[in-house]
Protein backbone atom coordinates (compact mmCIF):
# COMPACT_ATOMS: atom_id res chain seq x y z
CA UNK A 1 0.00 0.00 0.00
CA UNK A 2 1.34 3.37 -0.30
CA UNK A 3 -0.22 7.22 0.67
CA UNK A 4 -0.78 7.51 -2.75
CA UNK A 5 -2.28 4.89 -3.94
CA UNK A 6 -0.09 4.54 -7.03
CA UNK A 7 2.90 2.03 -7.65
CA UNK A 8 6.42 3.54 -7.31
CA UNK A 9 10.02 3.02 -8.78
CA UNK A 10 12.57 3.26 -6.15
CA UNK A 11 16.03 3.21 -7.09
CA UNK A 12 17.88 3.67 -2.86
CA UNK A 13 21.63 2.36 -3.99
CA UNK A 14 23.33 2.13 -7.06
CA UNK A 15 22.25 -1.21 -9.01
CA UNK A 16 19.25 -2.09 -6.35
CA UNK A 17 15.73 -1.37 -7.46
CA UNK A 18 12.57 -2.15 -6.10
CA UNK A 19 8.96 -1.66 -7.95
CA UNK A 20 6.03 -1.86 -5.13
CA UNK A 21 3.00 -0.59 -3.91
CA UNK A 22 0.02 -2.57 -5.92
CA UNK A 23 -2.87 -1.76 -3.21
CA UNK A 24 -3.31 -5.60 -3.18
CA UNK A 25 -4.07 -5.97 -7.33
CA UNK A 26 -0.32 -6.64 -8.63
CA UNK A 27 -0.65 -9.96 -10.27
CA UNK A 28 -0.94 -7.72 -13.64
CA UNK A 29 0.82 -4.71 -12.66
CA UNK A 30 3.69 -6.26 -11.16
CA UNK A 31 4.76 -8.18 -14.52
CA UNK A 32 4.06 -4.29 -15.77
CA UNK A 33 6.76 -3.02 -13.41
CA UNK A 34 8.98 -6.08 -13.62
CA UNK A 35 9.30 -4.75 -17.21
CA UNK A 36 9.84 -1.29 -16.71
CA UNK A 37 12.96 -2.41 -13.97
CA UNK A 38 13.87 -4.57 -16.69
CA UNK A 39 13.81 -1.60 -19.19
CA UNK A 40 15.82 0.31 -16.46
CA UNK A 41 18.56 -2.08 -15.42
CA UNK A 42 19.59 -2.70 -19.05
CA UNK A 43 19.69 0.93 -19.66
CA UNK A 44 19.63 0.86 -23.24
CA UNK A 45 16.12 1.23 -24.42
CA UNK A 46 14.83 4.52 -22.75
CA UNK A 47 12.48 3.60 -19.52
CA UNK A 48 8.97 5.29 -19.88
CA UNK A 49 8.12 8.39 -17.82
CA UNK A 50 4.36 7.04 -16.69
CA UNK A 51 6.52 5.54 -13.70
CA UNK A 52 8.99 8.28 -12.37
CA UNK A 53 11.98 6.77 -9.63
CA UNK A 54 11.22 8.63 -6.61
CA UNK A 55 12.85 8.47 -3.20
CA UNK A 56 11.75 5.80 -0.43
CA UNK A 57 9.49 8.02 2.40
CA UNK A 58 8.09 5.96 5.58
CA UNK A 59 4.89 6.42 6.31
CA UNK A 60 3.84 8.77 8.78
CA UNK A 61 3.15 7.25 12.35
CA UNK A 62 3.40 3.71 10.36
CA UNK A 63 5.39 2.45 14.40
CA UNK A 64 1.93 3.12 15.97
CA UNK A 65 0.04 0.59 13.44
CA UNK A 66 0.04 -2.58 16.51
CA UNK A 67 -1.34 -0.46 19.36
CA UNK A 68 -3.56 1.98 17.16
CA UNK A 69 -4.77 -1.90 15.62
CA UNK A 70 -4.93 -3.63 18.66
CA UNK A 71 -6.85 -0.57 20.17
CA UNK A 72 -9.82 -0.44 17.09
CA UNK A 73 -9.79 -4.18 17.18
CA UNK A 74 -10.84 -4.00 20.60
CA UNK A 75 -13.69 -1.41 20.49
CA UNK A 76 -15.27 -3.15 17.18
CA UNK A 77 -15.26 -6.15 19.43
CA UNK A 78 -16.69 -4.13 22.17
CA UNK A 79 -19.20 -2.41 19.98
CA UNK A 80 -20.52 -5.92 18.14
CA UNK A 81 -20.47 -7.15 21.91
CA UNK A 82 -23.13 -4.61 22.58
CA UNK A 83 -25.10 -5.15 19.74
CA UNK A 84 -25.41 -8.81 19.83
CA UNK A 85 -27.00 -7.70 23.64
CA UNK A 86 -29.34 -5.12 21.94
CA UNK A 87 -30.49 -7.94 19.28
CA UNK A 88 -30.74 -10.24 22.56
CA UNK A 89 -33.32 -8.28 24.82
CA UNK A 90 -35.44 -7.22 21.50
C1 LIG B 1 -4.31 -13.14 -0.31
C2 LIG B 1 -3.93 -12.28 -1.50
C3 LIG B 1 -4.83 -12.13 -2.53
C4 LIG B 1 -4.48 -11.35 -3.64
N1 LIG B 1 -5.38 -11.24 -4.66
C5 LIG B 1 -5.05 -10.54 -5.76
C6 LIG B 1 -5.96 -10.47 -6.87
O1 LIG B 1 -7.04 -11.05 -6.86
N2 LIG B 1 -5.58 -9.74 -7.95
C7 LIG B 1 -4.38 -9.08 -8.00
O2 LIG B 1 -4.08 -8.44 -9.01
N3 LIG B 1 -3.51 -9.14 -6.96
C8 LIG B 1 -3.80 -9.85 -5.84
N4 LIG B 1 -2.94 -9.92 -4.79
C9 LIG B 1 -1.70 -9.14 -4.84
C10 LIG B 1 -0.65 -9.82 -5.70
O3 LIG B 1 -0.50 -11.16 -5.30
C11 LIG B 1 0.69 -9.06 -5.49
O4 LIG B 1 0.48 -7.67 -5.71
C12 LIG B 1 1.74 -9.56 -6.47
O5 LIG B 1 1.94 -10.94 -6.27
C13 LIG B 1 3.05 -8.80 -6.25
O6 LIG B 1 4.02 -9.38 -7.10
P1 LIG B 1 5.55 -9.25 -6.81
O7 LIG B 1 6.23 -9.98 -7.91
O8 LIG B 1 5.90 -7.80 -6.60
O9 LIG B 1 5.78 -9.94 -5.39
P2 LIG B 1 5.56 -11.47 -4.96
O10 LIG B 1 4.52 -12.13 -5.83
O11 LIG B 1 5.34 -11.42 -3.49
O12 LIG B 1 6.94 -12.15 -5.31
C14 LIG B 1 8.11 -11.91 -4.53
C15 LIG B 1 8.94 -13.18 -4.59
O13 LIG B 1 10.24 -12.92 -4.00
C16 LIG B 1 10.56 -14.00 -3.16
N5 LIG B 1 11.48 -13.48 -2.15
C17 LIG B 1 11.20 -12.66 -1.11
N6 LIG B 1 12.32 -12.38 -0.41
C18 LIG B 1 13.31 -13.04 -1.04
C19 LIG B 1 14.71 -13.14 -0.80
N7 LIG B 1 15.31 -12.51 0.22
N8 LIG B 1 15.44 -13.90 -1.63
C20 LIG B 1 14.86 -14.54 -2.69
N9 LIG B 1 13.54 -14.48 -2.96
C21 LIG B 1 12.78 -13.73 -2.15
C22 LIG B 1 9.25 -14.48 -2.59
O14 LIG B 1 9.34 -15.81 -2.14
C23 LIG B 1 8.32 -14.35 -3.81
O15 LIG B 1 8.33 -15.50 -4.62
C24 LIG B 1 -3.23 -10.70 -3.68
C25 LIG B 1 -2.34 -10.85 -2.62
C26 LIG B 1 -2.67 -11.63 -1.55
C27 LIG B 1 -1.68 -11.81 -0.43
Amino acid sequence: MTADHLPHIHNPAPGLWTALGYQGRGVALATIMGRELSLRIRGGEAARDAWPVTDLRPLPFHGLRRPVLAAMRAAWRTRDGLDARSARAA
